[in-house]
């Protein structure tokens, strides 16, 4: 077992640090501002960097790396914020691997390179308005005729609604009840009778846009199945990747929140000192860094033990639940150790705690991770039907 990161994993780190900070910290900000995605010309320049495809096979153009690069690159994307992150995170761990797993060859070539080219975001449609937590009630519907399939029905809360250029549309394929039925279909952006709600107006995860994908009657080719009904096990083995990615998204905030507030508790001055030199600061920085560096340990113990390959659950499960905890709480504390400062809007704190509370619910939310641990632990679901 080596903690290190190789040399080549650790310039890959510094090159997406030095870019993130230098380049990309200003941006963040404004997209923050005015509640805007990324531009597209920024996702073509991530592209040209490689980060849109660091462990895409090279034969679609990627690089070939494996999962922890491509969190290492997401984590240092996701200090500076979570809305210049999210390009890669929806290219590296997000939908685009069911795609990349699990899909007919004609639709890889279709997709998976104009992926890592910025041409295109990839979304995931899963949520509808009854259907959350119990994701396998949803409704829509996926109808296969002849060579089409045509797709009806309401998503709630898709991320990157609207500016994503493709969703993977999780819908009902068949009649059998439950998660037997459920299937997953690649619908674009500018298919006829595809139309997007009104812009969600979120506590947080502003720059990353949310809405609902209204499907009426939507006509794809045979081949955007990525997986037919019965396939709903394929479909939450690629989602462990992003949860893994989800972890990493609260890592990054966490990480921050503590690097800004060392540099604020050594700076900032009460009773004639700096307020590092107070044992109960101390205590608190130390807790988050405990904190921090736990969830770094688990999230990429979950990516390295699956290699290239995915995730297994219960390791996915463990790593997002805890970094989605920790998170809310390092950002939490990092607010209070800068006083009114922390509240204020000019610095960044007040975002990161807001931000730090969206991705406890996204992916499943933290006590749905609990349930997933406990049945890996004891080797069996736990149906919540019955
Ligand atoms: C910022 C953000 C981004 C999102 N992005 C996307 C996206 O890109 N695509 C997408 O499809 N969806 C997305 N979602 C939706 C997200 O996946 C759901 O919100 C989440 O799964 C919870 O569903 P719900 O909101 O309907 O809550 P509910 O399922 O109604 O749950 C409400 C509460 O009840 C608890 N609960 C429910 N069932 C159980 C149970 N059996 N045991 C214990 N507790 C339970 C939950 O933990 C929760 O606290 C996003 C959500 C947010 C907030």
């Amino acid at each position: 077992m080596d903690f290190s990161l190789t040399t080549e994993q650790t310039a890959l780190q510094e090159s997406a640090r030095r870019f993130a900070r230098e380049t990309m910290a200003a941006v963040a900000r404004e997209l923050e501002d005015n509640d805007r995605p990324l531009p597209l010309a920024w996702r073509k320049r991530y592209a040209e960097m490689g980060f849109l495809g660091v462990n895409a096979p090279e034969a679609y153009g990627g690089l070939g790396l494996g999962n922890l690069e491509a969190l290492l690159v997401v984590e240092e994307f996701a200090r500076v914020s979570p809305a210049v992150a999210f390009p890669i995170f929806e290219a590296c761990v997000g939908p685009v691997k069911a795609i990349e797993r699990f899909a007919g060859e004609p639709l890889k070539r279709r997709v998976l390179p104009a992926v890592c080219r910025g041409e295109i975001q990839v979304s995931v449609a899963m949520s509808e308005p009854e259907a959350g937590t119990g994701l396998t009630d949803l409704t829509t519907r996926g109808r296969l005729d002849g060579e089409r399939i045509v797709v009806s029905g309401r998503k709630r809360w898709t991320s990157g609604a609207g500016h994503a250029e493709g969703y993977v549309v999780y819908c009902r394929m068949s009649d059998q009840p439950g998660a037997k039925g459920i299937g997953a279909v690649y619908v674009e952006r500018d298919r006829p009778g595809l139309a997007f709600g009104a812009p969600e107006r979120l506590m947080g995860f502003r720059g990353i846009p949310s809405a609902d994908l209204l499907l009426d009657d939507v006509a794809v080719p045979r081949e955007n199945l990525i997986v037919p009904a019965g396939g709903f096990r394929h479909l939450m083995d690629a989602f462990d990747l992003e949860r893994c990615g989800n972890a990493t998204m609260s890592l990054g905030i966490a990480q921050a929140a503590l690097e800004d507030v060392l540099a604020y508790v050594q700076e900032r001055r009460q009773f004639g000192k700096p307020i590092v030199e107070f044992q109960a600061v101390q205590v608190k920085l130390a807790e988050m860094a405990m904190r921090v560096e736990a969830a770094r340990l688990l999230t990429w113990r979950a990516a390295v033990n699956a290699s290239q390959g995915l995730p297994s659950a219960l390791e996915a499960s463990l790593a997002k639940c805890y970094a989605n905890e920790i998170a809310r709480e390092v950002a939490g504390t990092a607010l209070q150790l800068m006083g009114g400062y922390g509240y204020s809007k000019a610095y960044r704190m007040e975002q990161r705690l807001r931000d730090a509370w969206g991705w406890g619910i996204a992916g499943g939310t933290i006590d749905i991770q609990k349930i997933n641990i406990a049945a890996g632990l004891v080797g069996r679901r736990f149906d919540q039907r019955r």
